[in-house]
Formats: C-alpha cells, structure tokens, sequence
C-alpha cells in the first residue's frame, strides 16, 4: 500500500496479474522493461527531488509503476506512452489518482514547450523516466537542444551510459555525450540497479542519473550549432587526429590545411586528439572556425 492507502504496482506479483489480465505481450522494439523494486522506484522520486508543488513529464510509464510512486508526491503527471496497447491498462492502474494525465504519442514528437506552457505557466519542469534504452541519447538530446525549461531530469539509463555522461577528458568513457551532457546540466549518478528489478530483465546493468539543468550553459560560444559538429567530427573517428575528423566531416566544411591552422591558432598541437580536449577548449578551437569562415 502507499502513502494514500491506494494498492501499488511494484511487486513482480501484481506486475504479472497485471500484464496477464489485459493479455500484455512485450515488446522488444519498445524498450520494455517495467519496474518490480520498490526500493528503486522510491530511489527514483527521491533522486528527482519531487515535491507537491511540481509538475513532472513522464516518458514512457509501461503499467504505470512509477507513475503511481510519482502522482503521490507531485502536484500533476503528464504521461507520454508510444505503445496504443499500454492505455487501457495505464486507465485502470491510473484511475484512483485524479493528477495523472496520459497521451499516447513518441515523445520525440511532442512540443514539450507547449507542455510546459499548459501545464507549469512555462516555468522550468521535471522530467523523469525508466527510459526505452534504444532512444536514450536521441531523447536526452531533444530535451536539451529543443531548449524546453527544464529543472531536472532524472532517468534510467544504462550503466555505461550514465559513465559516459559524467565522464571527464582522457576516459575511456569520455565522448560526444559527455560534452553535450554538461554543456547543458550537472550530472550525478543517484543509484546502481541490476537486472533482477525489471521484468524482463535487460541483459545491462542499470544506473538511475540526475541532469541538474544549467541556469547558464558553462562556455560561451559564437556559434553553439558549430560547437556540437565540431565535437561530433572529433569523436567519429577516434583514432584519428582532430585534423582528420574535421576535415574527414561531412557537417564540417574546412579542409585539412584549414583544419590544421584554426588547431594551431587555438594554441593546440598539430597531432591533438578530441578525446584531450575539454569543453571550454573544444569551444575555442570553435570560436576560431566561426572566425575563418566568414
Ligand atoms: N516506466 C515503466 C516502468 O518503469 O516500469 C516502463 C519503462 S520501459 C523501460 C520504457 C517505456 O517507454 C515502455 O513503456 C515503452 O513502451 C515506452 N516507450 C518506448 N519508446 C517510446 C517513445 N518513443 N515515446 C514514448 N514512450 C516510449
């Protein structure tokens, strides 16, 4: 029972009797994997700093799990789930909390601007998911690039991913990820869960993240569309040099003789790789770019 006395979802028990009754087959295309630990789901609202004022976008409730441990300590969830097989079941298992709304939609397609707008004024919102492992990055980057206010996002990812968000220059884990992540938020790893908490059981480990949005993105560039495909050509070919991927970039339009003066007019080495540089760097050497193409 929670809080409110209301029966919950999250036991392997109630996730099966659940599935069985509305005959849900899951489906791999989707990413599924439902969350059966209290103990996580708990972890999850806790991580994402909820309180009964806030309004909180969730991508992709399954049964609605989380969304129940999420409506008992905000003030409104709004719901988004792609799988039309799913909203019946999420009526039912939603229907004693009256502060949940579900669409049925890609999140990918949603303006989650207009959500802000209609449901917080347009003041910064929570978002917070189990997310589908097979868009992770692409929804992540959304949500930052679509610049929606946004306070936190707290997620479940794969381990490997939350590593790569939060790494640091010469890592291995260190890539375009991590750049895009704390150009735009303050990523902190709130708890490890292995695959016995999910029905099915993903065959990764599992790490829940927190983005702490930025009020402020942590360099100043000229041109921030620039910044991302410089980085991007740094990290496609990571054995090259930074000189071939930008010049090996089909986004980017410098040669190698110009990719090799704007290197050393940012004060680098001829031979430097992108997997040395930090962000404050990486915008620099963009500075320069922007500067030789007009
Ligand atoms: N939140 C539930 C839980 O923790 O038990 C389910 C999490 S499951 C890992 C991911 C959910 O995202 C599934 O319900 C899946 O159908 C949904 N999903 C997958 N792709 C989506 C998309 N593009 N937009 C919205 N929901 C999506």
């Amino acid at each position: 029972m929670g809080k409110s006395g209301k029966e919950k979802l999250s036991s392997p028990q109630q996730t099966i009797q659940v599935l069985q009754k509305h005959n849900f087959n899951f489906k791999k295309k989707f990413g599924q994997n439902f969350l059966i630990d209290p103990h996580v789901l708990d972890k999850i609202v806790e991580a994402a700093q909820i309180t009964s004022e806030d309004f909180v976008l969730e991508i992709g409730p399954g049964i609605g799990t989380l969304t129940q441990y999420l409506c008992e300590h905000s003030r409104q969830v709004l719901a988004v789930e792609i799988d039309k097989n799913l909203i019946p079941i999420l009526k039912e298992t939603l229907s004693p909390y009256g502060n949940a709304h579900i669409i049925q939609g890609d999140i990918l397609k949603q303006d989650i601007e207009q959500i802000a707008e209609t449901y917080n004024d347009g003041k910064p919102i929570k978002v917070v998911a189990n997310l589908p492992y097979y868009i992770t990055t692409p929804i992540i980057m959304q949500l930052f690039e679509s610049h929606v206010p946004l306070a936190n996002v707290t997620v479940m990812v794969q381990k490997e991913v939350a590593d790569r968000m939060k790494a640091e220059p010469g890592s291995k884990d260190y890539g375009a990820l991590s750049l895009a992540v704390q150009y735009y938020a303050l990523p902190c790893i709130a708890a490890l869960v292995p695959p016995n908490c999910f029905i099915p059981r993903p065959n990764v480990g599992s790490a829940v993240i927190r983005l702490d949005c930025l009020a402020k993105t942590p360099v100043e560039v000229r041109d921030e569309k620039l910044l991302f495909q410089l980085i991007r050509a740094s990290f496609n070919q990571r054995r090259k040099t930074l000189q071939n991927g930008i010049a090996n970039s089909a986004e980017l339009p410098f040669s190698k003789a110009q990719a090799a003066e704007a290197i050393s007019r940012a004060g680098f080495d001829a031979g430097i790789r992108g997997e040395k540089l930090k962000l404050q760097e990486f915008a620099r050497l963009a500075d320069v770019l922007v500067e030789m193409r007009s």
